[in-house]
């Protein structure tokens, strides 16, 4: 039997043991954020998505699932609902959707590729965000035009800019409006990301330099060695070396604040997982698969998280939190 990095059980060090080896365990804190993945359709096919996400995928959380998912987020007491896909615009049940949660959770995050947003056609998707204060988290890899198309396509950093811009008109990112606007950028390369702090300072500057763009904060996440971007690390003969990055990149003072200690994710057919990488890897919240119609509470306290190798990631340098 093989593992993620398509090696035998030995290689790596499996994660659990490597936690072992520092005298961690990995278990939940108190879970307070519902991660939705209303599924798996995007107007983009990223080099990098571990979802394998585009326009040909038919999975698409219907009507009843979104209405179970609400109910879950109201009766368990969330306090955030992370919506994610897939380019989730594409959903064509994200306004009510997003109206419903309004009514039963204080804070909804809304995933954006930017570009899903561009034709125009979003118009009141963009209103009803603005009105119930959903904070707007954008992909955006780079400051460069080259890099972000070469991992997302052609024509995509210009259409960034513009629903950027347009964002940044509606309130988006500008201070004290309570519209929040964060960038999420990932190495376009087989290599980790550079310090977050560095990274934000980068961007923050020459978007406004360059765009007059302004945003509340940046996050910059390593790659997960899963779906197409592995494939690419195939193809480009560095999966072995970028595996071994993450390994060697080990830091144990990052599992304290790893999101699924925080955070449960649902799929668009409502079943739940630690996480949206366990979810792509199909591994069920607990080893089992359990429907958010079925029940009451979030995941408890003290209960253990399903890991595999590709928690590497999670806890390369600064962490993935
Ligand atoms: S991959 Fe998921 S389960 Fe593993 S450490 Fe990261 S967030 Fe936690």
């Amino acid at each position: 039997m093989t593992d993620v990095w398509g090696r035998g059980r030995s290689y790596p060090a499996p994660f659990l043991q490597t936690l072992a080896r520092h005298g961690l365990q990995l278990l939940r804190a108190e879970t307070s954020i519902l991660q939705v993945n209303v599924g798996l359709l995007c107007n983009q096919a990223c080099r990098h998505c571990h979802l394998e996400a585009g326009p040909d995928r038919t999975e698409v959380m219907d009507r009843a699932t979104a209405n179970e998912i609400v109910a879950y987020a109201g009766r368990a007491g969330f306090r955030v609902v992370d919506i994610t896909g897939g380019a989730v615009e594409l959903n064509p049940h994200i306004v009510p959707f997003i109206g419903e949660l309004a009514r039963v959770v204080p804070r909804i995050m809304l995933r954006s590729n930017l570009t899903a947003l561009a034709d125009g056609s979003r118009e009141h998707l963009m209103q009803v965000c603005q009105e119930h204060r959903v904070a707007i988290v954008a992909s955006f890899p780079a400051v460069h035009q080259a890099q972000t198309e070469a991992q997302r396509g052609k024509g995509v950093f210009k259409k960034s800019i513009e629903v950027l811009q347009r964002l940044n008109a509606m309130g988006y990112g500008q201070p004290d409006s309570g519209l929040e606007l964060d960038l999420v950028s990932n190495p376009v390369g087989a290599f980790l990301p550079g310090s977050q702090k560095e990274v934000e300072a980068r961007f923050r500057q020459l978007l406004a330099r360059k765009w007059g763009i302004v945003f509340n904060k940046l996050f910059s996440f390593a790659n997960v060695p899963l779906g197409r971007y592995r494939q690419w690390l195939e193809r480009s003969g560095n999966l072995e070396s970028y595996l071994a990055k993450l390994v060697n990149s080990f830091n144990p003072c990052a599992v304290d604040g790893l999101m699924c200690r925080t955070l449960v994710s649902v799929s668009w057919q409502g079943y739940l997982y630690d996480c949206d990488f366990n979810l792509a890897r199909g591994i069920y919240l607990g080893g089992k698969r359990v429907h958010v119609s079925e029940l009451q509470q979030p995941p408890p306290a003290g209960s253990p998280i399903a890991v595999s190798d590709h928690c590497y990631t999670c806890t390369a340098g600064s962490g993935f939190t």
